[in-house]
């Protein structure tokens, strides 16, 4: 007796039969057309070579696998999201499995074959594989700024793509390209009302959110709810989140840079047609500063209002621009790249990473955290650059644009030495206007 059909059921059957006629499938390096944004920031349809990929129908390889019709839900409600506590206490093997209810399966993409070129043959074809490009040219920005090191943390990248995607909502989340940290997965949602560049077709997004990934596995530990976003409040949780999202923002920025269209230091103005989110999101705006209105809103907020603040970006523009600056002004931007990577993660006693600044202090839910302040972050970053050059001009940019508590070096804060790895003949940098010290 034949079971009964369910929906999905049918859905398998459908993908199965399309299987049997989706074209060619050939090995990498398989030559592609893709949407690439040029100069002016509209699409052209250009030819590219995808060298990760290991199966071209299902988009997946060593390095980025794509999955088809997931559904992720994250509701406190849930009763299988409360065992254990929350899903904080679960393994990522469970979280993933209560947070993503619908499993999905491989994607499939159709190509027509013209000449050697593999041609897209419908919207989701085209859409998955200049995706699946953005996140190749991502993963060879990282693994070049690695510098020897295995970048095994973005192998693979998972991507649910076309997600039914609901973060304690019910309206599920559409124009956006996001990474989960607690379910490790990248999720591509549909589109729906934004007209210009899709966010998984924007390079400059698809980097931003790349690093993300890098900097939750090296920064917090690979762990999908790190304890410090759940005990630390104010400036410090704020300073967690804004530092996190410009280190994406420059990172982002950088990969742009890979693009024949060049660099666009304003990249998410290709895809968000709000001006005003946009403007301060520019990583080469000279004139973003920390003001009082800002500082205040930085050691005041808290955490979820800050995680829905446009301040979290602003402060976190104030590290893409600090970080833009000093690399273009000396010359050393690849020097730069490597040494946020390095100093995201070092066990060394004498030059200790931020992640191990996070750990040394992510217990304390009051006191300790206060050691972790930009001022003390910039310092670690500092010690991992070895251009004198590039270290003093990183000194400068950040204690003008985030307004630090050290302007001349050395420095005491309350009564203790800090940004030690300043050199002397750095000073605050002449951009930005003075606000008083606390
Ligand atoms: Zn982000």
């Amino acid at each position: 007796m034949a079971r009964p059909f369910s929906l999905r059921n049918l859905t398998l059957v459908a993908v199965l039969a399309l299987a049997a006629t989706c074209g060619p499938n050939p090995k990498a390096p398989v030559q592609v057309m893709a949407m690439v944004p040029n100069e002016s920031g509209t699409f052209t349809t250009t030819q590219v070579e995808l060298t990760t990929v290991g199966n071209l129908t299902t988009l997946s390889g060593d390095t980025i696998k794509f999955v088809g019709a997931t559904r992720v839900v994250l509701d406190p409600n849930d009763p299988t999201q409360q065992i254990n506590g929350g899903i904080q206490n679960l393994s990522d093997d469970q979280r993933y499995d209560v947070i993503v209810r619908d499993k999905g399966a491989d994607v499939r993409g159709h190509f027509v074959d013209r000449s050697g070129v593999l041609w897209p043959a419908d919207f989701h074809t085209w859409n998955m594989v200049t995706t699946y490009y953005n996140f190749e040219r991502s993963y060879k920005y990282f693994a070049n700024i690695y510098d020897g090191v295995d970048p095994k943390e973005l192998r693979p990248m998972r991507i649910l793509y076309w997600s039914d995607t609901y973060l304690n909502s019910t309206t599920p989340i559409t124009d956006n390209a996001l990474y989960l940290s607690f379910i490790k997965s990248f999720v591509v949602a549909p589109f729906k009302n934004e007209q210009l560049i899709p966010m998984p077709m924007n390079p400059g997004v698809i980097g931003h959110e790349t690093a993300h990934r890098v900097f939750n596995y090296n920064a917090l530990s690979d762990q999908g709810i790190h304890p410090a976003l759940a005990t630390w409040a104010l400036e410090p949780f704020n300073w967690l989140k804004s530092l996190d999202e410009g280190l994406a923002d420059f990172h982002g920025y950088s990969v742009t840079c890979l693009e024949a269209a060049g660099c666009r230091p304003n990249f998410l103005g290709l895809s968000l047609a709000d001006s005003r989110t946009v403007a301060f999101r520019n990583v080469a705006n000279p004139g973003a500063c920390m003001d009082e209105p800002l500082r205040t809103s930085f050691k005041n907020t808290v955490q979820n209002e800050w995680i829905l603040s446009p301040n979290l970006y602003k402060v976190g523009n104030l590290v893409a621009v600090s970080l833009f600056q000093a690399g273009n002004k000396t010359g050393k931007m690849e020097v730069l790249q490597k040494a946020l990577i390095t100093a995201l993660d070092d066990e060394s006693a004498t030059t200790p990473g931020i992640r191990q600044l996070i750990e040394a202090n992510k217990q304390d839910s009051s006191l300790a955290q206060r050691n972790f302040t930009p001022e003390a972050v910039v310092d670690i970053i500092a010690a991992h650059i070895t251009d004198p050059d590039l270290k003093r001009q990183v000194c400068i940019e950040f204690s003008d644009h985030m307004q630090l508590r050290c302007g001349t070096f050395p420095c005491m804060v309350d009564g203790l030495p800090a940004m030690r790895n300043c050199p002397s003949t750095a000073m605050r940098g002449t951009e930005c206007p003075r606000i008083p010290q606390p």
